[in-house]
């Protein structure tokens, strides 16, 4: 392991929120990590290696990692719901499932009008338990992240199961290539990467459904995938780096990562203000000065 030291290229004096300067690397040796969830009761990171088709575990306590499951699904992004329970996209089932407290699999969605999905990529839960997510195809492009198969449904959608039906609902149908996703800390906007287009879009959320959807950011380099918000409405988005956006979508600051490509991020740590990057073989954190948004 080496800390490499490197920090933040701030681009506006708005940023303010670079905590150590330096980058620490928690683990390398994947082929393809993504999916960064904290685990708050536990203190540990839990994040997929794809290709591999393992979620790996970080345990904050002691520096160690450990494979926490093996096949996985090819599980890619995760979230956690209100009740601490795993919610895993998984590209080699084409769905997305519960972990229940006692270990078992609870299937919340594999298709939509009769049709399976893509691969299911990221998941972000809201605080009204709905669980939204993206279908993008690369878990059935090849056999890397999956398994090769042709797609069922008519392109690449993003989905919302009801809290309280279970139902699939399609909420939006215009993207190339749904990837990342988040809200902002009142959940009233979700931004959405579209990672062909290469940039994030900002949608208004009201009752389970989208307007909007307008540009929100181009990407600085690279194709946008996985992202976050903090608690002042910042988005925090991996691509090239990692990039942080305000909200009016000005780019606020870079933080390099020596990667060729950055997956995704979450913010963890008791207190959320600790950053974990996923980055093509290996994994990353860097504290800050600000924290989380509690959307998870
Ligand atoms: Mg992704």
């Amino acid at each position: 392991m080496h800390n490499a030291p490197v920090g933040f290229r701030e681009l506006d004096e708005r940023f303010a929120v670079a905590g150590d300067d330096y980058l620490e690397c928690l683990f390398s040796g994947g082929r393809w990590t993504e999916g960064p969830v904290y685990v708050p009761s536990g203190k540990y990171l839990l994040f997929s290696d794809i290709p591999n088709d393992r979620i790996m575990r970080w345990d904050e306590t002691d520096g160690s990692v450990s494979v926490f499951r093996s096949p996985a699904g090819y599980a890619n992004g995760h979230a956690l719901d209100r009740q601490g329970r795993l919610v895993s996209c998984e590209h080699g089932a084409r769905r997305v499932t519960r972990t229940e407290l006692d270990g078992s699999l609870t299937v919340i969605a594999d298709r939509w009008e009769g049709k399976r999905f893509n691969s299911p990529n990221d998941v972000v839960v809201a605080n009204d338990g709905a669980i939204w997510f993206t279908d993008p195809p690369y878990g059935i492009t090849s056999d890397y992240e999956g398994h090769r198969a042709e797609p069922e449904i008519d392109g690449c959608h993003v989905y919302r199961v009801d809290p309280g039906t279970g139902a699939v609902e399609r909420v939006a149908d215009d993207f190339e290539r749904p990837n990342g996703l988040a809200f902002s800390p009142d959940e009233s906007v979700l931004y959405i990467a579209d990672t062909r287009r290469g940039h994030l879009r900002r949608f208004d959320v009201d009752g389970g459904r989208l307007s909007g959807g307008e540009l929100f950011c181009e990407s600085p380099g690279g194709n946008f995938d996985g992202l976050r918000v903090d608690v002042e409405g910042r988005v925090w988005a991996a691509a090239a780096d990692v990039y942080c956006f305000h909200p009016d979508g000005t780019h606020l600051a870079t933080l390099p990562i020596p990667q060729p490509s950055v997956s995704n991020l979450v913010f963890g740590g008791p207190k959320r203000n600790r950053l974990f990057i996923t980055a093509t073989d290996s994994v990353y954190s860097i504290m800050l000065n600000t924290n989380g948004a509690w959307s998870l």
